[in-house]
């Protein structure tokens, strides 16, 4: 867990590019180094001057990415978790047995699956509501009974999003608190902490780290309030904290962050333009479009970009949109997203029976490759799929 250092007079890409510019104070090295100790020595007198005790909650490391996290979320502290499904878990597990939820009805798919089973066999009352609609969540809302709400937006994977600012009027005045997975809007593109939201979760996993080769989460609040403190404990007792090396790589990871979401982004908006217009696509989905039925909203709400993720619906049917992931050649056939190589997924196989994802749809996440070669590939795969 770290402070916010008082407000810098450097913009975030500035802040964020040299990893809020410490420089380690003996060698004068401009990377700081990996802290791997699990122990720290203790004064004679029995007291622990440094104020580290033991790795599990202590980790200068840890800490130097989670100011990198603070720092852009504008948060009054951050908290890295060895993933993001343990970021997750951790905000529900700080409420009580008894206490009514509010998530969305399409949502991260693994995290919804824990939601309708293991969180209520805990205790938890869990409603699942459209987030698109502020209506629906003001009717799910129990003044007294709901402590939490959760959004994600743009959500998995159809791309809707969610007024946060509404949203948190609305959680606010049933004396709630409302916590946003906001992995796929990354920090870049909205700041859901000056919009009223209280916790802000992200995979780390993916845009944040953007190279695919870390398994990390992450939450950041404005208040550090006796909800965020039981957060913190449940991060150190149940010990889902982050390994040093780890937290190095997403820090090296987060120095390109504005460099890399913005070019993805660039390409994630042309890509669906072009689709948009393509014989054998239905539908395109994706915030950045003026026929997306919250363009206004993502206008409003998202700051320089509308994301790397979007979701194209094959003409054909699930048949013609598995032959086309079947056919890709530049594109990775996997899930995740994030990354700065371009992935393409049939997503509704992947989540299964019971899914509320169409089965013609195939989710992609714009990497940094040159887009004409994306562009390219993904429209001879969409083309000999239908011969
Ligand atoms: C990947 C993902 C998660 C879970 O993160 P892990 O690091 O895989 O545990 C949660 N929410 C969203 C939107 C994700 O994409």
């Amino acid at each position: 867990m770290v402070e916010t250092q008082k407000k810098s007079r450097w913009s975030k890409k500035s802040l964020s590019a040299q990893a809020m510019g410490k420089i380690d104070a003996r060698t004068k090295a401009v990377v700081p180094p990996i802290h791997i100790s699990t122990t720290y020595i203790r004064d004679a007198d029995n007291a622990y001057s440094s104020g580290f005790i033991y790795g599990r909650p202590d980790n200068e490391t840890v800490r130097e990415a989670e100011a990198v996290l603070a720092m852009w979320e504008e948060a009054s502290s951050a908290l890295l978790f060895s993933s993001g499904m343990a970021a997750a878990t951790a905000v529900f597990m700080a409420l009580r047995p008894g206490d009514h939820v509010v998530a969305p009805s399409v949502m991260y798919w693994a995290l919804r699956n824990w939601l309708m089973t293991d969180a209520v066999a805990w205790g938890l009352d869990v409603s699942f509501v459209d987030m698109a609609n502020i209506d629906a969540l003001r009717g799910a809302l129990k003044p007294g009974k709901t402590k939490l709400v959760w959004v994600e937006t743009p959500s998995n994977p159809l791309w809707s999003l969610t007024d946060l600012e509404a949203a948190a009027d609305w959680t606010h005045a049933v004396g709630a608190k409302i916590a946003v997975d906001s992995t796929v809007a990354t920090p870049v593109f909205t700041r859901p902490l000056s919009l009223g939201v209280d916790i802000v979760m992200h995979a780390a996993t993916k845009s944040l780290n953007g190279h695919s080769d870390v398994i990390a989460g992450a939450l950041a609040t404005k208040d550090q309030n006796a909800f965020w403190q039981r957060i913190v404990s449940n991060r150190k007792n149940f010990g889902a904290v982050l390994g040093p090396f780890e937290a190095f790589l997403l820090m090296r990871g987060m120095r390109t962050l504005d460099l890399r979401v913005h070019a993805a982004a660039k390409t994630a908006l042309d890509l669906a333009q072009r689709f948009s217009n393509h014989q054998h696509v239905a539908e395109v989905l994706y915030p950045g479009l003026p026929s997306h039925p919250q363009y206004a909203l993502a206008q409003r709400q998202m700051i320089g970009g509308f994301g790397h993720m979007l979701s194209i619906r094959a003409r054909g049917g699930e048949a013609a949109a598995i032959a086309t992931a079947a056919n890709i050649q530049l594109w990775k056939r996997a899930t995740s997203l994030g990354g700065v190589e371009s992935l393409i997924e049939h997503r509704a196989s992947i989540e299964g029976p019971g899914t509320p994802c169409p089965p013609d749809l195939l989710r992609l996440s714009a990497g940094i490759e040159d887009v004409e070669d994306l562009y390219a590939d993904l429209d001879q795969a969409l083309k000999k799929a239908h011969k």
